[in-house]
């Protein structure tokens, strides 16, 4: 063990061929400090030098190409900018061009006619010659002779390129690193996984992953490599979930005397199984004598409402008090009509307290919070507010928690001294379950995964923007048999100026074309009151169309509105193009979705577009979003710990992700404290990982 640890955080300096001047360069440069950073700069892709072209196979779509032959001879040809070193290389097949517009004094001293060498680039042809532009070029020799492996590429800064550190010096310093540490590598996972999931040793992988003997070997061990990542990953996360289960009482809510009467005599509809399955997760949690902290995923309309709802019931019926607090306040009064609707049937207090709430009222509903009487609290922000205290807050359920940061959330949860309320958070923003996993992976995760049944699917197509007659004709249609409908502009930031013009055009044309109806037009710039004035008019039916940006996204409930036409959709990302979806669908009433576009689309653009014609399901359109996108993107993941992923890819690797969480979680309910034999190198590992962490947070 400290064996390990002394040659591992030897020095970079220390190793033959860097000195002090080349180690500063590798500490300032690329963060390589030690020899373990060394072995974990991994490369960016490889080169795959395990066979020579000859002239006659080239191909313009050959990435690139390793050729055996000789130098005839060469010439500078051209004028400034255009002036370049041309080299005739042949081969027994045929003869192509070298060119090197850099380095051309150095080329000339170092070419040899008649000498033969190897050169790789990328071919091009012109005409019926091919060449290649600043090839690698090496003298021949009996190591190069026999086709090299796969040759490593390290990502370098333009700084080390300039003092001709390259890659292959790189290369050569690992290598020569490898050398000596392979001794050194010990396994890092139980026999029992590297059984399990056949999976080579560490040291073949550390190896394997910088001078790959083979395409399997280099397969094998970015397997092993990525398994050992996502493990440790999720060991950690299910760790501190373990911690904190252990180390935080919940209130039991035992009781279910007003969650049964509701249930049997009040409630509207039918739960669907997603929803009773829910409910049971949150029940078993509430009875556990634990404190909760759940995520509750579901789709846009799939019923979370009601579920966080029999929730608070749960906690009302044994004497505690709950809040919901959404990001809004046009959500918060939405939630708040919705509940007390229930509420006063049950004969529960509930209140209500945003940003808009007069002094007065605010004042009675602290006075109610502190002393009791007030059993349920819907709010925005403002409940975070140091005042609002309560007697006995068992329960939280933040509504669009991707809104909030974490610190919010853990105001709320102080806000019960001796014990700590229970935590449901919900989102609407579907994300994959492989970022869930790494996102959330200390949380408990319930999914909706299933709309109320009779929901009839919205229809989506596209349309091009030469079609727009065709679909002012279908919106026109809809309006006679009693609908509304919504036109929404992009508006970017940057771009404000111009598409605010659009939306402005095309709230013009629309009045024009539509003259028999009244138009309703919403924007960001508008005051709060012009804002709510158009909203209600759009809510009681009054205005027939709304033009308008995407200040609608949230909580906006009509409906009545049937038709949501998207203009210039190919500006809008995925997840957004859902969001602004679920505008509509929420009557009886078969609803539509017109994505309208130019003609002129990227790859990535028709795939986007093609998604949300073909599903209605949030978490296939989020999936999608995470293969395009990748993880970093995704909203509301930026300040996530994702970052610290090196080679896994949780848009590609969720199998090796769900295997990895799996392992983790088995080995911790055996082994807790991993204290068994056959899990020291875990326990090796995690120290390993803490110092090198400790190390970190003192260089930076
Ligand atoms: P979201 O998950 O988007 O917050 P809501 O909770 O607002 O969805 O529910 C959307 C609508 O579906 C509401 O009008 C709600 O009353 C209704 N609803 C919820 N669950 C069911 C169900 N099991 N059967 C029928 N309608 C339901
Ligand atoms: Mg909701």
């Amino acid at each position: 063990m400290t064996d390990r640890a002394t040659f591992f955080d030897t020095k970079i300096e220390y190793l033959k061929g860097v000195g002090p001047q080349r180690a500063s360069l590798l500490n300032t440069e690329l963060n390589i400090f030690t020899y373990r950073d060394l072995l974990q700069y991994y490369p960016f892709r490889y080169e795959d030098r395990t066979r020579f072209h000859t002239i006659e196979e080239l191909t313009d779509t050959l990435p690139a190409a390793q050729i055996k032959g000789r130098i005839r001879d060469w010439a500078v040809v051209g004028e400034g900018p255009k002036k370049r070193l041309v080299a005739t290389f042949t081969d027994h097949s045929g003869s192509m061009d070298l060119v090197w517009f850099h380095g051309i004094t150095y080329y000339e001293k170092f070419l040899r006619a008649g000498a033969e060498y190897v050169a790789y680039g990328k071919p091009l042809a012109f005409g019926v010659t091919y060449s290649i532009t600043h090839p690698e070029l090496e003298a021949l020799t009996p190591e190069n002779e026999q086709g090299g492996t796969f040759q490593p590429v390290y990502n370098l800064t333009e700084k080390l390129r300039r003092m001709r550190f390259d890659a292959k010096a790189i290369g050569k310093l690992v290598r020569q690193l490898l050398d000596m540490a392979l001794p050194h590598i010990h396994e890092t996972l139980p026999d029992s996984l590297i059984e399990q999931y056949r999976l080579i040793s560490k040291a073949e992988a550390v190896e394997n992953i910088h001078l790959p003997r083979s395409q399997a070997w280099l397969k094998q061990a970015e397997r092993r490599l990525k398994f050992e990542e996502l493990f440790y990953n999720q060991l950690r996360l299910i760790k501190n979930k373990l911690v904190h289960k252990t180390a935080y009482p919940g209130q039991v809510f035992r009781h279910t005397r007003l969650l049964n009467r509701f249930y049997k005599e009040l409630m509207p509809f039918e739960l669907t199984n997603a929803q009773k399955r829910v409910l049971r997760e949150i029940h078993t949690d509430l009875v556990s004598g634990k404190q909760m902290n759940r995520l509750l995923q579901g789709d846009v309309g799939s019923g979370k409402t009601i579920v966080a709802f029999l929730a608070m019931l749960m906690a009302i019926d044994n004497g505690a008090q709950t809040c919901i607090m959404a990001p809004t306040e046009i959500l918060a009064d939405q939630h708040y009509y919705g509940l007390k609707a229930f509420a006063d049937q049950l004969g529960i207090h509930i209140g209500r307290l945003t940003g808009s709430t007069r002094t007065k009222g605010r004042r009675i509903i602290h006075e109610e919070l502190q002393n009791g009487s007030m059993q349920i609290i819907v709010g925005t922000h403002a409940l975070l507010e140091d005042v609002v205290q309560f007697k006995n807050l068992g329960l939280c359920i933040i509504d669009e928690q991707h809104r909030f940061g974490v610190a919010q959330r853990a105001r709320l949860w102080n806000k019960n001294q001796d014990i700590y309320p229970h935590m449901l958070v919900m989102t609407a923003t579907p994300i994959p379950r492989t970022l869930a996993m790494t996102l959330y992976g200390n949380l408990d995760l319930s999914i909706i995964d299933e709309l109320p049944a009779g929901r009839k699917p919205i229809k989506t197509v596209h349309r091009y923007d030469t079609h727009r007659l065709e679909v002012f004709g279908f919106m026109r249609q809809q309006i006679e048999q009693g609908r509304q409908v919504y036109v929404v502009y992009p508006l970017i930031e940057e771009s404000e100026k111009l598409d605010f013009k659009d939306l402005m055009d095309g709230f013009e044309a629309i009045s024009r074309s539509f003259s028999k109806y009244p138009i309703g037009i919403l924007h960001g710039r508008m005051t709060g009151y012009d804002k709510d004035f158009e909203m209600d008019r759009f809510v009681k039916g009054e205005t027939k169309i709304m033009v308008a940006t995407t200040v609608i996204e949230v909580g906006v409930n009509v409906p009545n509105a049937s038709v949501m036409v998207i203009e210039s959709a190919e500006r809008f990302g995925l997840a957004q193009l859902h969001q602004l979806r679920g505008r509509v669908g929420r009557g009886a009433e078969q609803s539509y979705c017109v994505l309208m576009t130019g003609y002129k689309l990227s790859k990535e653009t028709r795939t986007r577009i093609e998604t949300l014609v073909r599903t209605n399901n949030g978490f296939e359109i989020a999936d999608v979003d995470l293969q395009l996108r990748g993880p970093g993107d995704l909203s509301g993941t930026q300040q996530s710990g994702i970052a610290d992923l090196q080679l896994a890819d949780l848009a590609k690797d969720g199998a090796i992700l769900t295997a990895a969480r799996e392992s983790a979680q088995t080995i911790l309910e055996e082994d807790p404290h991993l204290v068994l034999p056959q899990h020291t190198p875990i326990r090796n590992q995690v120290e390993v990982q803490r110092a090198d962490e400790t190390n970190w947070s003192r260089i930076s």
